[in-house]
């Protein structure tokens, strides 16, 4: 998965800050083993010199400089040699010696060699989900997704809002469980997961079971873009008419909406309406379904209202290849604030 420059640019900023900090760890360890034994303090700083008399003698290139650094080499391993018995004594070899990064494996640089640190690809991630949906509800998981809002008893309709709503958890918290792209794994075909549409009133809950989703598929390890439809659509606005140099890694934003593994397009019909927002929702519903590439999409639209909203091609391909939910009961948000 590639990422737009903002991303990296945010990600390479956290690392830039893990390193900042892991520096500041070592020196302040440095200083509290150097008031605990004060030896080790004189030798650092005596290997200090001797590494600025290598420079000097290299850089002065005299006729004995073999000798001269063969002499200063067997001083520096000497002194180390003390240092290391010195804190293996007192215990501290391996507070001495830790540099404090979070991430071992590249100390905090992103990358091992010339391929991306796992450390890194994970805070790109990261910072892919949350670029497009600056505000979102925050700790939206399945186990605070509470069916108490909703009612117990059936309405004349013969819909019971729990038990609808108990199912929908359901297949959310199954769907998040075996979430996949597809595979061929031991020659066994499995197809990857299904679009979602999300429908009903504002404040069933489709925002929250969408980020319980995001919130496990991410932590397997996929790249979840979401976004509200408005500000996600925003974006993809200005991105077009703006030009910008692009690094050969980086992608657009666009790319990264159609190329995703998991897209979460919150709120549709929110969004302010044009030729251009018509045509670029139906290039990603439409992308996304021929690529097998699931999408889950929230609305509070009925299918008469889409068809009407944007085009019949597009309500078609949208109630064609998703599954549809139909969510119900009373806004739980005015509810939980009533209920506390
Ligand atoms: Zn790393």
């Amino acid at each position: 998965m590639g990422f737009p420059k903002e991303i990296y640019d945010r990600a390479s900023a956290v690392l830039s800050e893990r390193r900042q900090y892991a520096k500041e760890q070592t020196l302040v360890r440095r200083q509290q083993i150097y008031s605990l034994l004060p030896q080790i303090e004189q030798i650092d700083k005596q290997l200090s010199q001797i590494g600025m008399k290598t420079i000097q003698a290299v850089a002065g290139a005299p006729d004995e400089l073999d000798k001269i650094l063969e002499r200063l080499k067997q001083q520096s391993l000497g002194l180390q040699k003390q240092r290391e018995d010195l804190l293996t004594a007192a215990g501290l070899m391996e507070i001495y010696h830790d540099d404090n990064h979070a991430c071992k494996k590249c100390k905090d640089t992103g990358y091992v060699g010339t391929k991306k640190c796992e450390c890194f690809q994970k805070l790109l991630r990261e910072a892919a989900f949350d670029s497009l949906g600056a505000v979102y509800p925050q700790n939206c998981r399945f186990s605070n997704f509470s069916l108490d809002y909703y009612s117990a008893q059936t309405a004349p309709n013969g819909i019971n809002p729990r038990e609808k709503m108990a199912q929908i958890k359901n297949f959310c918290i199954e769907y998040a469980r075996n979430f996949s792209m597809g595979s061929h794994a031991l020659g066994k075909h499995q197809p990857p997961s299904e679009s979602l549409l999300f429908m009903g009133n504002t404040g069933l809950g489709k925002t929250h079971l969408s980020l319980a989703i995001a919130g496990e598929v991410i932590n397997k390890g996929y790249g979840v873009v979401y976004g509200s439809a408005q500000n996600l659509l925003a974006k993809l606005e200005k991105e077009k008419f703006q030009f910008s140099y692009q690094q050969e890694e980086e992608q657009s934003y666009l790319s990264l909406v159609l190329d995703c593994d998991l897209l979460i397009l919150d709120d549709l019909g929110t969004e302010f309406l044009s030729q251009f927002v018509t045509s670029t929702i139906y290039n990603i519903i439409n992308t996304r379904l021929l690529e097998g590439k699931p999408t889950i999409i929230s609305t509070n639209l009925s299918f008469q209202d889409i068809s009407k909203r944007y085009t019949d091609r597009l309500a078609s391909r949208l109630f064609g290849g998703y599954i549809q939910f139909e969510f119900v009961g009373r806004d739980i948000r005015i509810q939980s604030k009533i209920m506390g």
